[in-house]
């Protein structure tokens, strides 16, 4: 008999199938490697940290680390493992991958709830499941969702445009302003960065003359354009977009038509136009700018646009092959799929990004899951916890921009306070604020049964 089954046995699947196993069901884990490689992957093991070995920041003022302070509270295993296999990082957590893989399938390998079978998972199963095949889902399952959920509502590339702090801006060079005065708000909807024309081949030969970050094989389509998000054209690189003429950027998402500097009258020659990212309108993205250089190559180019030499980044652009589905309509925050109770879905399929968030996400649909099983209603955690705000984010964000999010103070309700508060004192206040939230949502929940056979 088999209570739940996974699909996938990475960072989600492996801490859904720990925390469901833990409370008594009898999960099955499918994972299709090594039949069928995804093309990143490079062993058999579960649980394989495809790239960097870092999970982040372990401070628990940065958003990353409160995070992890969330996770350890909620009992994740994998981060546990990650403890355990940790090197020296200063204040972030590296682990010695081999071992960390090595660790969380042995747990799971020995868990006597867990069966772990090697094999593609084509259909989606019609008894409780998790979704958690990754960014690089099976063709014949991404299949499956797109049947379920719809063609339009499975995305296969990432194309982020990079994300700001709205006060790192400088704005007595950029101004406001909407397109021919047509915005909602009467100073204009949009941020612009003006160029003269040689402030505009300057930057063109850096955009140019940067390094990029290499293709993989199974990314070769961004090249000539990918359909990503909701980019039903060819979604290109600006750094491609140079290649193909020194104003072709001009003449696409630099154009300025429509747009007058008020401190000179004139149209600039190009513009960065920024968009507000958030409600509090702490953030904005640089609108057009989906780019695949490295990111600290992005730090030094983009600083070379008027007003943003200051810029801070809280979050580089980037482009790759990523399997996401459009959660804003297709998940509830408890991970459930809203037309089927008993399908959730959980890391970086939801949306989430960041190992620390698909790990932590798996641990909510574990979870979940298990309440289902145990007749208990499933858990929303408050949004002013990271985990909860990245449940909130991924099932509310607008979906005509939807793009992967990772744990940043910027998506947490804003402090409410009477006095300005510092930028380090602000991660201190935002944590002390969760940790309580979340203890007190603890404290109303009943406990699923664990062990239960
Ligand atoms: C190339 C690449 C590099 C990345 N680098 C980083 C990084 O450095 N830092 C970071 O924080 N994030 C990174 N990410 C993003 C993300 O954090 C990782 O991909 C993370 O592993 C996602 O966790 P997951 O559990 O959602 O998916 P995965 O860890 O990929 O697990 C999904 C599993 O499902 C299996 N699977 C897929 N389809 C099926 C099927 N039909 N049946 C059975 N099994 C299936 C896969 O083999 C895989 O083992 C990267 C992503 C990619 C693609």
């Amino acid at each position: 008999m088999t209570d739940l089954i996974i699909i996938g046995g990475g960072l989600a699947g492996s801490e859904a199938a720990w925390q469901a196993a833990e409370r008594g069901l009898r999960v099955q884990l499918y994972e299709m490697r090594p039949v069928l490689q995804t093309g990143a992957h490079q062993t058999h093991d579960l649980a394989e940290l495809v790239c960097s070995n870092s999970l982040g920041s372990n401070l628990p003022d940065r958003a990353s680390g409160l995070l992890k302070t969330e996770a350890r509270i909620l009992g994740s295993m994998l981060l546990e493992c990650a403890e355990t296999a940790s090197l020296p990082a200063g204040g972030a957590l590296a682990v010695d991958r081999e071992l960390f893989a090595r660790l969380v399938t042995e747990r799971l390998q020995n868990h006597q709830n867990i069966q772990i079978i090697r094999a593609e998972v084509k259909a989606i199963p019609n008894i409780p499941t998790v979704i958690a095949s990754g960014p690089l889902t099976s063709p014949a399952l991404s299949q499956a969702i797109a049947t379920l959920s719809g063609e339009e509502h499975l995305f296969f590339f990432d194309a982020i445009a990079p994300v700001i702090h709205a006060e790192s801006i400088n704005m007595n060079i950029a101004f406001r302003a909407s397109r021919y005065g047509t915005g909602e708000q009467d100073e204009g909807d949009y941020i612009n960065c003006p160029f003269s024309k040689d402030e505009y081949y300057a930057f063109v030969d850096a955009l140019l003359k940067a390094e990029r970050i290499e293709l993989r094989s199974f990314e070769e389509a961004i090249r000539s354009g990918v359909k990503a998000g909701h980019f039903f054209e060819g979604c290109l690189p600006v750094e491609i977009i140079a290649t193909r003429g020194i104003d072709s950027l001009a003449f696409g998402p630099m154009r300025p038509v429509g747009i007058r500097d008020p401190r000179t009258g004139k149209r600039p020659y190009a513009v960065v136009q920024l968009r507000q990212d958030n409600l509090a309108g702490s953030l904005y993205n640089l609108v057009g700018f989906q780019t695949n250089l490295k990111f600290s190559e992005q730090k030094r180019v983009l600083r070379l646009i008027p007003g943003l030499e200051n810029a801070e980044f809280m979050r580089y652009g980037q482009m790759h092959r990523n399997t996401f589905i459009a959660s804003p309509k297709l998940l509830r925050p408890t991970l459930q799929h809203m037309e089927r109770d008993d399908l959730l879905f959980a890391g970086q399929i939801t949306g989430v990004e960041g190992y620390m968030g698909n790990i932590a996400t798996g641990l909510v649909a574990g979870y979940n899951a298990a309440r289902l099983h145990h007749d208990e209603e499933p858990m929303t955690l408050p949004q002013t916890t990271m985990l909860g705000a990245l449940c909130h984010y991924v099932t509310h964000a607008d979906l005509k921009d939807f793009q992967p999010m990772k744990a940043n103070f910027g998506i947490l309700p804003p402090l409410v306070s009477t006095s300005k508060i510092g930028k380090r004192d602000r991660g201190k206040a935002y944590a002390e604020r969760a940790l309580a939230d979340l203890t007190f949502a603890l404290n109303e929940a009943s406990p699923a049964e664990v062990n239960e056979q």
